[in-house]
């Protein structure tokens, strides 16, 4: 028999010596389990959600440990699950009856009946997630690990306590969570799994877009985001999910002219951005900035391979793509379209001498968010050419400064006209017309050309003049 291996080290926070005197006084057994004894184990920290398995009413443990807590906290209950939830100081507690679970075929929402210790376990996803350590007095801090798990954690594997086949058939959102696993943990799948997503990912049509990109963002989080996507790649997951990606793949050549493979650039893209940015919105932005590429694409004979407008294109495409997977249609998402837009006026202008004018128009363009797009464009290069890499990066540097130079002296950054619309009427005694927008527009565009400064003066002696050539008479 396995020798008993005890890790009290890990249920040092109160809430655990509480819960297991509640427990005590109900009778019935209770054990942490999942996420938090995984991440204990990994030496990733102590999370701050912690997941209790009650053998008996999980509800009725919520509540008697909320009764023993200083302040009482509020139990939320969730009759229909059979949970309940309380928050301790800045740690969720979730509470459940130990369960066993059956599922039906449309639905990833199992069929519950109360269940022991080995089926609570035997429902929970990987075996990696199924440790579990006693709150029992008697065996305080004893792991329970029926399939392994440890060995597992060890050796760095995502493996199924029961068969994958039906694992990830019975809720195919596991797949996804296998894939985000490995890519967070940085661990390998098993093989018989990674077939078993394969053949079952056309299951994933049940699960709904907001739960996909729940996992998707965590994967993209995740220090080196493309192993996730080259597992929903190789599982076929990714061609159901982000077609637009897929369409990304492969090099075709035409009379010996080829390009590059957009869909590893983009990976590699993202891999790039990693490290420069925690915004999950930015790391989007990498992953979709040459969606446009597939629908563009043409060859010529004449100057070969062009993707023409794709930047465009792929803007327009990030609209359909966040609507089709449920995610926000608020400002992230035109951000995203935005930076997608952009995503290739910086290098454009880096290739050739850095002038102010153009850095102005960058600024004008991308507003707030210019930094950004900064970070997304150098991120963009993936030349394995040492020299050019060297040349785009110092040119990029030259750009950031005027960025700063520019802004400090022209604040177009959040360019206002320096003359309304009003104003122009009022002097030409205009009504609302053509007129008035061809003023503006020629204010601006001299702004931005470095003509006349952001200024009001300088605007208006610049307007009087442009207006008497436009045959206007003052009031
Ligand atoms: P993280 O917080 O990083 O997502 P976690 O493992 O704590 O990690 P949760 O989603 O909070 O993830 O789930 C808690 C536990 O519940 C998991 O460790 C696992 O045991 C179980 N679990 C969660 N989702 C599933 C699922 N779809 N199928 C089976 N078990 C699951």
């Amino acid at each position: 028999m396995k020798a008993k291996t005890s890790y009290k080290e890990a249920l040092n926070n109160k809430i655990f010596t509480i819960t297991s005197q509640a427990a005590a006084t109900l009778n019935v057994k209770s054990y942490v389990i999942g996420g938090y004894v995984r991440d204990f184990l990994l030496n990733r920290g102590l999370k701050k959600d912690i997941d209790i398995v009650a053998v008996g009413s999980g509800i009725a443990l919520a509540e008697k440990v909320s009764s023993l807590l200083p302040g009482k906290p509020k139990v939320q209950v969730f009759k229909n699950y059979g949970t309940a939830m309380l928050r301790h100081n800045d740690t969720d507690i979730e509470f459940v009856g130990a369960r066993k679970e059956s599922y039906q075929w449309e639905s990833r929402k199992p069929h519950v009946e109360t269940g022991t210790l080995e089926d609570d376990q035997n429902r929970r996803d990987f075996t990696i997630n199924a440790l579990a350590l006693s709150l029992d007095e008697a065996d305080f801090g004893e792991l329970v690990d029926p399939f392994n798990g440890m060995d597992d954690l060890k050796k760095g594997i995502i493996r199924t306590p029961l068969d994958p086949d039906i694992t990830y058939s019975d809720d195919p959102l596991r797949m996804m969570r296998a894939i985000r696993f490995a890519t967070q943990l940085n661990f390998t799948i098993e093989e018989e799994s990674l077939k078993a997503i394969g053949r079952n990912k056309d299951r994933i049509s049940i699960i709904s877009g907001e739960r996909i990109v729940d996992e998707l963002n965590k994967i993209l989080m995740a220090p080196k985001p493309s192993t996730g996507f080259k597992l929903l790649h190789q599982t076929g997951l990714l061609q159901i999910i982000l077609p637009e990606l897929t369409a990304l793949k492969g090099v075709e050549e035409v009379e010996g002219q080829t390009h590059k493979d957009n869909f590893y650039h983009t990976l590699e893209v993202v891999d790039n951005i990693a490290p420069n940015t925690d915004d999950v919105w930015l790391r989007w932005s990498a992953l979709l900035h040459d969606i446009g590429k597939a629908p563009t694409k043409k060859f010529h004979k004449k100057i070969g391979w062009t993707f023409h407008g794709h930047e465009f294109v792929g803007g327009k495409m990030v609209k359909k793509l966040f609507e089709r997977l449920h995610m926000p249609l608020n400002h992230k998402m035109k951000y995203v379209s935005k930076m997608v837009m952009l995503s290739s006026r910086p290098i454009v202008l880096a290739q050739d001498i850095v002038t102010d004018s153009a850095v102005r128009r960058l600024i004008f363009d991308a507003g707030e968010d210019v930094e950004d797009l900064m970070t997304l464009c150098e991120a963009d290069i993936t030349t394995k050419n040492p020299q050019k890499f060297k040349k785009y990066h110092n040119n990029f540097k030259i750009v950031r400064q005027k960025i700063v130079e520019v802004e400090e002296r022209d604040h177009v950054r959040n360019f206002q006209p320096p003359i309304s619309g009003e104003e122009i009427m009022e002097i030409f005694n205009l009504k609302p017309s053509r007129e008035i927008g061809v003023l503006k527009e020629a204010i601006k565009e001299a702004i931005l050309e470095g003509e006349i400064p952001n200024e009001y003066n300088a605007a208006h002696d610049f307007m009087m003049e442009k207006a008497l050539k436009m045959g206007l008479k003052t009031n």
